[in-house]
């Protein structure tokens, strides 16, 4: 005899940061579900590697978390990691590549004049920027690294919107201060082997149908599954692929589609000293903490080491540029971050003993950048409309979330609260 299907409470699509903490709470709540993942691992952009020889790791996505994030903190912990301080200091400085001067107040000045009043609402953010600054070289600067920020060049996105990105920071430390003591995929596996049943693997969610009072979602492989409330724990551009019934589309298409995908490329080189550390300005020696490229948009450099560990630096590549480089064959992408760094760090940049990139651009599953930004023809307040659930379904990612949107901090907020809203909808 044929068996039945299972008829679920709740079916979460997603297994990354935002998944597994709505999979956590409804655990909590004595509700039925099932999570269903495209990759073969869970925690989408938290992912940790090592490097070229395997001797150490390294995250190859999220890695930094401050001491107000304070899921990120709970889960740390509980995986039995603690927090370590990485180099960066409060008077760490963050230095213009071209004239090795800091840059700290100008961005600082734009980012409180663009949360100042905005006269008109369907700017985008790079028209802000040109009226805020002084000079070119300066609106380059801060576009370039807002741009690094995003992960989306600053002439697609929406000035509104990313303002109300930036307000969603709810915190007044710096986003680099801590890291977790050993990998992130330790936080994944704990939040994985937690749950009362097990994640399903390699289950790309292709079609969403209703039949009658469930719904009815389909993978790639022709599985289906049934459940009475959805939780699409994906970001909104790869959301915006999935086929999906009549009414639910037509609230939600115009929401998903406000969204431009982000692409980062992340390399990391380690080196045995950390060489840069320090920077001579006006007779005082200033640990640096990162340095941002103006000719070229989206490239900045960082000091990545934590205490107690390997020095190491990263180059964080957003937009347009990470989108060209990612096209560009693995030789000639290593070359342009050398040259880059032998710019402005000298001949010790290249004595690296290790180099390693992870290139995010174009993912299907889980966007190409830190997250997904409101472009400039979007609705602006996609971000909140998309909290709420329609029917018995609802969204969940990092870019929807009440507090700290972009990082992993919003993305287990976000999933936790898109869980509260579907069990108060299904009870
Ligand atoms: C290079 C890089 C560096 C970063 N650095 C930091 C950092 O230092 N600090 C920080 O806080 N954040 C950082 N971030 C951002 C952080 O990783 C994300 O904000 C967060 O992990 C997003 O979680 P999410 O659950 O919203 O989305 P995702 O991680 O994208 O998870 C979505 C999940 O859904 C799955 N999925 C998608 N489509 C389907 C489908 N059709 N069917 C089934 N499953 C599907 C995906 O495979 C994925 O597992 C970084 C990101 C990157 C890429």
């Amino acid at each position: 005899m044929k068996k039945e299907m299972p008829i679920y409470d709740v079916l979460i699509v997603g297994a990354g940061l935002s998944g597994l903490a709505a999979a956590q709470r409804i655990d909590q709540s004595g509700l039925n579900y099932c999570v269903l993942e495209a990759a073969s691992r869970a925690g989408g952009k938290v992912d940790s590697g090592t490097n070229a020889e395997g001797k150490y790791w390294l995250e190859l996505g999220a890695q930094f978390v401050n001491t107000d994030m304070t899921e990120m903190v709970r889960f740390i912990e509980a995986s039995g990691m603690s927090l370590v301080k990485t180099h960066a200091q409060p008077n760490s400085v963050f230095l213009h590549a071209k004239t090795m001067e800091p840059v700290g107040d100008l961005i600082e000045a734009v980012d409180e004049d663009l949360l100042g009043d905005l006269e008109s609402s369907d700017l985008s953010l790079s028209e802000v920027i040109e009226e805020l600054t002084d000079t070119t070289e300066e609106a380059a600067v801060a576009k370039s690294f807002i741009t690094e920020e995003a992960t989306v060049d600053t002439d697609y996105m929406s000035a509104e919107s990313y303002i109300d990105v930036s307000e969603r920071y709810t915190s007044e430390q710096d986003d680099l201060t801590h890291q977790a003591s050993g990998q992130l995929s330790q936080v994944i596996a704990y939040l994985v082997d937690n749950l009362k049943v097990p994640v399903h693997f390699s289950q790309p969610v292709r079609q969403v149908e209703k039949q009658g009072d469930h719904y009815e979602v389909t993978t790639e492989s022709g599985d289906r599954y049934r459940a009475k409330g959805l939780l699409l724990a994906v970001p909104p551009t790869v959301a915006s692929r999935l086929s999906l019934p009549e009414d639910l589309h037509a609230h939600f298409a115009p929401l998903l589609s406000s969204f431009v995908d982000g692409s980062v490329i992340k390399v990391t080189l380690s080196y045995d000293q950390s060489f840069w550390t320090a920077v001579e300005l006006e007779e005082e020696k200033l640990p640096v903490e990162g340095i941002v490229f103006s000719r070229f948009q989206g490239l900045s450099i960082s000091d990545s080491s934590k205490e107690g560990d390997t020095p190491r630096l990263t180059a964080f590549i957003g937009g347009d540029l990470a989108k060209d480089l990612a096209g560009q064959p693995a030789s000639a992408r290593q070359q342009f971050v050398l040259d880059r760094l032998h710019e402005v760090l000298g001949k010790e940049a290249a004595e690296y003993v290790d180099y390693r990139e992870s290139i995010w651009v174009d993912h299907p599953f889980c966007g190409g950048g830190y997250s997904a930004q409101v472009h400039v023809d979007g609705i602006a307040d996609a971000p909140e409309q998309l909290r709420q659930p329609f029917e018995k379904c609802v969204f969940a990612s990092t870019e929807l979330a009440e507090a700290f949107p972009g990082f992993m901090e919003g993305a287990a907020r976000a999933g936790t609260f898109a869980a509260e809203q579907l069990i108060e909808q299904l009870a």
